[in-house]
């Protein structure tokens, strides 16, 4: 639970905005509990809100994993705001990155997620990323936000990688939690908006999907 964004729109508030008391288990006792689940599963996917503060317990866990022979893929699942340190500790245990990377802007960030400096951090952490495992991008295209964010996004993503990392353009946007009182982001993507990045991803040449 909880996150280090406060996305006015998140779908996930209920998780991400605040922390519920919960079970306690130490990282040793729950690697014994996921190593049971380990022959139904195909992967170990680390999500929340964010995963990053609690990266501490989860090196730790994984630690306990790897003497019980864990053999399951790893995957980061995150809005990828995290520092260098983080970034370095992940690439030695993560076989793929699924990151979001929404904004295009700094300004953009700042007012929709309340995060500070967030392009540089995310050319940043996903330059780390691709050199350390498989990539996978998502972008949530936001209503009124393709020229701001989606465009800056998809060619930064085409500059840096080309089409060797996938990139997930989803269409889903619904004003949820705050986004319903916040004129811009208080309806559904158009169509038109849609088809637009789509095209543009098309044009840039990206191995991209929806
Ligand atoms: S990063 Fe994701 S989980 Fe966190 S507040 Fe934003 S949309 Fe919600």
């Amino acid at each position: 639970m909880g996150c280090t964004f406060t996305c006015v729109y998140c779908q996930n508030w209920e998780i991400s905005q605040w922390k519920e008391k919960g079970s306690i288990f130490s990282p040793e006792k729950l690697a014994i509990l996921i190593k049971g689940y380990e022959h139904e599963c195909r992967n170990l996917n680390l999500v929340g809100g964010e995963p990053t503060p609690y990266l501490p317990w989860i090196v730790e866990t994984l630690s306990h994993l790897a003497f019980l022979d864990f053999s399951l893929p790893i995957i980061w699942n995150s809005n990828f705001y995290m520092t260098k340190e983080s970034m370095e500790v992940l690439g030695k245990i993560v076989d793929v990155y699924l990151s979001d990377w929404k904004y295009g802007n700094d300004k953009c960030a700042l007012l929709l997620s309340n995060a500070k400096n967030y392009f540089l951090i995310m050319e940043r952490n996903h330059e780390i990323a691709f050199k350390h495992g498989e990539v996978v991008i998502r972008h949530l295209v936001l209503p009124g936000h393709v020229e701001c964010c989606t465009k800056p996004v998809l060619k930064r993503i085409a500059e840096l990688f080309g089409d060797k990392v996938i990139v997930n353009i989803m269409p889903q946007y619904r004003p949820e939690w705050k986004a319903v009182h916040i004129k811009g982001v208080d309806r559904l993507p158009t169509k038109k908006e849609l088809e637009e990045a789509w095209r543009y991803a098309e044009k840039l040449g990206l191995n991209w999907m929806k």
